[in-house]
């Protein structure tokens, strides 16, 4: 019989190293980061709808606001952009029940945009290679392609050329989550006017925090958590910076702005070092809403 839908598990990302180069000629940044892949999911569902209805799109669960529910959204475009490649007309109904925080700088919409990939992979029976699907995502976004990958990986050009990263061990991670996202492009931008009168230097791997990796050791990849977008974020929001003082101050091994931000995310010992932190940030005042996830875990899989 032939499938008529198929659903698709989608992790969000906690960047362990974000390091951000010059701003080039075209306007982007070269980077190099290392990107973990964490148990925040969105499921994606795709079932064919009749001939000629196009893409359609439906978002439900815990997330939504903020979220297009027209051809904007990053699941939409991937729809189409795979129907184009693979020459075929994309008559599909997706329905996003997201849990990733939006805007919050897990790469939710990008998360979508891999699930769809991977999805519609399946549903048409296409057939495409690892390969294929991932210079499709990296057209779509320089985090689609990771969200594909999941695991542990760095990521350099604009963050879209991966190598899996060697990684022993789960992390435990409590994310402080903001109402209000903060948008990627601005926080580029304020970052890009806080260092116009600095040589910045091409970005590189740290090793250190390679080695805390491949050695298990939490405490040392907290210590080596980097984010060069951190500084432009918490001048955005200044809000931020408490919420990693009081995180620091209740035992986190490391404390870092996710990404772009505005989620802060918080690496510690055990799962019960993470309740006890999730417990004590809600009680601060400081902190909207909070999430506990694990790490690494794989990329967008068929369920
Ligand atoms: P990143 O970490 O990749 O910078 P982010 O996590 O900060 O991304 P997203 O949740 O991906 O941000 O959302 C950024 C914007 O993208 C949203 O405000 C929304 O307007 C738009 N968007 C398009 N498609 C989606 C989607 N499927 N899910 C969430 N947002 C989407």
């Amino acid at each position: 019989m032939a499938l008529n839908s198929v659903t698709v598990k989608v992790p969000a990302k906690v960047n362990l190293q974000l390091s951000v180069g010059p701003r080039e000629s075209d306007g982007y940044h070269n980077l190099v980061t290392v990107f973990q892949a964490v148990s925040i999911f969105d499921e994606v569902t795709l079932t064919k709808s009749h001939e000629g209805s196009g893409v359609t799109i439906a978002v439900t669960g815990d997330q939504t606001h903020g979220v297009p529910e027209d051809g904007s959204n990053l699941a939409v475009k991937a729809a189409q952009l795979i129907a184009e490649k693979f020459d075929f007309s994309a008559d599909v109904h997706i329905e996003v029940k997201k849990s990733i925080p939006v805007a919050g700088g897990m790469a939710g919409g990008s998360a979508d945009a891999a699930a769809t990939l991977v999805g519609m992979d399946a549903l048409f029976k296409l057939e495409a290679t690892r390969e294929e699907l991932l210079a499709l995502g990296s057209e779509l976004g320089s985090d689609v392609p990771f969200l594909i990958l999941g695991g542990t990986a760095i990521g350099t050009g604009r963050g879209d050329q991966l190598t899996a990263a060697l990684s022993r061990g789960t992390y435990h991670w409590v994310f402080a989550l903001s109402t209000v996202g903060l948008s990627t492009p601005s926080v580029y931008s304020e970052c890009d006017r806080m260092r116009a009168e600095r040589e910045i230097a091409a970005p590189k791997v740290s090793d250190a925090l390679m080695q805390a990796l491949l050695a298990a050791n939490p405490e040392a990849v907290g210590d080596s958590l980097v984010n060069d977008l951190q500084s432009a974020a918490t001048s955005l929001r200044p809000a931020l910076t408490l919420i990693l003082e009081v995180g620091r101050d209740y035992g986190a091994l490391g404390a870092i702005v996710s990404g772009s931000g505005p989620t802060v995310a918080f690496l510690v010992a055990d799962e019960e070092a993470g309740l006890d932190l999730a417990v004590a940030l809600t009680a601060s005042g400081v902190v909207g809403s909070v999430a506990r996830a694990t790490g690494p875990v794989p990329g967008a899989r068929v369920i």
